[in-house]
């Protein structure tokens, strides 16, 4: 059940994508700290990065990791703006005190991976 569901959602984000970027996490040790263990396995990130990566290839898509000491969970996508409080993972969403604007956490690191990857690329704007 599981892993077929892993390949819909693989599926999908490589058939309705060019470039596909995610954080590089270090999911080894992550899994070690019990309190991010069971979510991991959970959501099953490993596989989902391997399904990733290979059907990128097979369909000419750009699979990138951006490094995992970029800190996109903590940096503002408006003005930069770092705020180390978000370092804890309870926090979930925060403004920032610069911008204002207010951010869902995982939703503020996806767009700062994105502006990453770009970069990374040499495709930023
Ligand atoms: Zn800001």
């Amino acid at each position: 059940m599981r892993v077929d569901n892993l390949h819909k959602i693989s599926s999908q984000i490589v058939k309705e994508n060019q470039f596909i970027f995610s954080e590089d996490l270090n999911i080894k040790g992550m899994v070690k700290n019990p309190k991010l263990a069971k979510s991991i396995q959970d959501v099953s990130w490993y596989e989902l990065i391997r399904q990733l990566q290979y059907k990128s290839k097979r369909n000419n898509r750009v699979y990138h990791k951006v490094d995992r000491f970029y800190a996109s969970s903590q940096i503002c996508n408006n003005c930069n703006y770092k705020n180390e409080k978000t370092k804890n993972l309870s926090i979930r969403k925060w403004t920032c005190p610069e911008f204002g604007t207010y951010y869902n956490r995982d939703i503020n690191a996806s767009i700062n991976i994105l502006n990453q990857g770009l970069k990374d690329l040499e495709l930023a704007v």
